[in-house]
């Protein structure tokens, strides 16, 4: 049975009614060409790393049901409070409605977060268990990566704990990531959510081969499988010296790593900076930094860019957000030299002019440094925020690394020692918390079919027959909703003040209406329809084809449509998913109701005994 599709009613039958509840006949497909169809059309879902089943969730939405939206979202990603504020958003950047022509994209984020702020206080979380497998799992790191697995497979029957050297669980989550973007209590309630069914967590106790640590062989011997999440837990570092000062940056007064004054803010202790603060770097630490910064008094923060803001990798609204806060960001820069006033105290940065060039392999630009063009600019405070690599210091035994000293693992997951897996930013190197845990669940799926010897579910297409549009033209036209913030001057005093306020529940459903729900497929059965044209005239977009031949590939997609305006011609009458925008129109006005809708979802199953 489909234990873990959610359009079944659950085994108690209490699960909220659910929009793909009603008349609609429903079947499942195991088609590569179903699948690829998904693939193709929900733009959105497919470039989610955890394969959020975005449209639904946003239907629920548009029905008000947002403790359904919730528990939707909690089937892909068990965080949709924390993605809601700090997701990276990659499924923003693939929206259909931010195609040319389109408009912008749909808020998918801010939706998130609304069906967490806006779910019943006395929400029921839906959770499917399996009975006891006997088998034990040791998972390390409490990150989103160890907090998906570790939700995973204690609901899967094993036995799970999870070892986190910090006081807290969470990781870059809980350390990283300031207040005012995550408050604490949203983020503590979703992890205590996650690991509330069995998981035995294990804080202040560091894995490793140090006095007082716990070595790594003896969880391998203790545990069914290991799960190495342990992330990117050391700066890059910045390749200048002062040898007058004892050498490495980190060892002068005023200059620090941004993760790790990150860090030990988080861990308590009481950070400062001087007035005017530097930052070098452009990822979310350098933002985090910069921001914190003027929190805590800098008159004057300046983000330094090695190429321009345009190739930043943070959402669009954090860089917004930042500026407003009065945050400078210069770009085009490298930093090539650090320079102390005649009391040897640090006074400037040199940095050398850059021009762009190239394109990097990440979509990103290379920054040429133009010879002579060096300069200085004065700070009190410098801050290193260029990245963050992984520590295998904490191994007993050497795990292979690839060529970006990442541990490498195979399509289960597995490290090259056996039983021993691995998952988020230790794989990936620093990524994004959405790639975490999608790579938390997907790797739990790995052990659980290596500790069982075989799958216990797999994916399927769920398509059911829908009986009318779900939307409406007038929709289209609603502009992108934004975000209400935080004023800036109750910003600038409070490191704890959330920024983005959320919507209320009328600015969601505005906001939700905009999705065009790709995961419907309109079609027109061809033997009846009798080539009135009466879809064409209404069509918003040239959605609806007269060809006479279509190439169907064979994981689903379509390749070249033969269009033809000549009658004598078409073979058929044609809706390009692609151009699509799931209006309605067409299906409203034809005579012969030829047009049919149907919802088209990925689904996990039970294989059958
Ligand atoms: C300042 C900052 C801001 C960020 N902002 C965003 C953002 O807005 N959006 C976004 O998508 N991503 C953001 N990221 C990136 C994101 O946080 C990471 O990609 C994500 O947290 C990685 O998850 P993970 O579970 O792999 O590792 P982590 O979250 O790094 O967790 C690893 C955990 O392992 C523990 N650990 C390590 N070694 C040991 C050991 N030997 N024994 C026991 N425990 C150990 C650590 O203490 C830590 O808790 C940010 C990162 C930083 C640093
Ligand atoms: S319109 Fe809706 S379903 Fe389509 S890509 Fe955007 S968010 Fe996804
Ligand atoms: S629903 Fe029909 S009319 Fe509307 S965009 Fe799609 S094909 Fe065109
Ligand atoms: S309105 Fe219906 S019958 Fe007329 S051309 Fe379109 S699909 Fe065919």
């Amino acid at each position: 049975m489909a234990a873990y599709d959610r359009n079944e009613p659950s085994r108690t039958g209490a699960r909220d009614a659910g929009p793909h509840d009603g008349p609609g006949a429903v079947h499942y497909s195991d088609d590569p060409r179903d699948f690829g169809w998904v693939r193709e059309n929900v733009p959105c879902q497919t470039a989610c790393p955890a394969g959020t089943d975005i449209p639904a969730y946003i239907w629920a939405i548009m029905q008000d049901k947002h403790g359904l939206s919730y528990e939707i979202n909690r089937e892909a990603n068990v965080l949709p409070g924390v993605l809601g504020r700090i997701c990276s958003r990659p499924c923003e950047d693939q929206c259909r409605h931010g195609w040319p022509g389109n408009g912008e994209p749909v808020s998918i984020c801010h939706l998130k977060r609304s069906a967490a702020d806006l779910k019943d206080r006395g929400h029921r979380l839906n959770e499917s268990l399996y009975s006891p497998s006997g088998k034990k799992v040791a998972i390390v790191g409490s990150g989103p990566a160890g907090v998906a697995a570790a939700h995973d497979l204690s609901l899967m029957g094993h036995d799970v704990t999870l070892f986190e050297r910090e006081e807290q669980a969470g990781g870059m989550l809980n350390y990283g990531i300031p207040e005012f973007r995550l408050p604490r209590d949203v983020l503590h309630e979703e992890i205590h959510n996650a690991l509330r069914l069995g998981v035995d967590l294990k804080t202040g106790v560091t894995i490793g081969n140090g006095p007082g640590e716990t070595p790594l062989a003896e969880l391998r011997q203790g545990f069914d499988a290991v799960l190495l999440a342990t992330g990117c837990m050391a700066a890059t570092e910045l390749p200048l010296r002062d040898d007058a000062k004892g050498g490495a940056v980190d060892q002068i007064e005023g200059i620090e790593y941004g993760f790790d004054f990150l860090l030990e803010m988080h861990r308590g202790a009481a950070k400062t900076v001087g007035k005017r603060v530097a930052v070098v770097g452009a990822g979310f630490t350098a933002l985090d930094c910069a921001r914190v910064a003027r929190r805590l008094g800098a008159e004057d923060v300046t983000i330094h860019l090695r190429t321009t803001e345009e190739y930043i990798p943070v959402t669009k609204d954090e860089i917004l957000e930042a500026k407003r806060e009065n945050v400078a960001m210069l770009g085009l820069r490298t930093p090539v030299g650090l320079h102390s006033d005649a009391k040897g105290e640090f006074r400037s940065v040199e940095f050398v002019q850059n021009r762009l060039g190239g394109w990097r392999d990440n979509g990103r630009r290379k920054a040429i440094a133009i010879e002579g063009s060096e300069f200085e600019i004065e700070c009190d405070t410098l801050l290193v925020a260029i990245g963050q690599r992984t520590d295998h210091g904490f191994l007993d035994d050497d795990v292979t690394l690839d060529s970006w000293k990442n541990a490498n693992t195979d399509d289960a997951g597995m490290t090259s020692l056996e039983g021993v897996f691995a998952a988020g930013d230790y794989v990936k190197g620093a990524s994004t918390v959405i790639e975490a845990v999608g790579q938390g669940r997907e790797v739990a799926m790995g052990i659980d079919t290596w500790l069982m010897g075989k799958p216990r579910r797999k994916q399927s297409v769920r398509i059911e027959q829908v009986t009318e549009p779900l939307r409406e033209r007038a929709f289209d036209f609603i502009p992108r909703n934004h975000m209400p913030t935080e004023e800036i001057e109750e910003r600038s005093v409070n490191l704890l003040q959330e920024v983005e306020k959320g919507y209320d529940d009328g600015l969601a459903k505005e906001e939700a209406k905009r999705c065009y729900l790709c995961n419907l497929n309109y079609k027109i059965d061809v033997d009846n329809c009798i080539y009135c044209r009466a879809c064409i005239e209404v069509a918003p977009k040239n959605c609806i084809k007269m060809v006479d031949g279509i190439e169907i590939k064979p994981d689903g997609t379509y390749g070249v449509l033969h269009e033809t305006s000549e009658w004598d011609h078409v073979g058929a009458i044609w809706i390009d998913n692609n151009e699509c925008i799931r209006c309605g129109a067409c299906y409203n006005v034809c005579p012969t109701k030829c047009i049919s809708i149907t919802r088209n979802q990925l689904v996990m199953r039970e294989f059958e005994e």
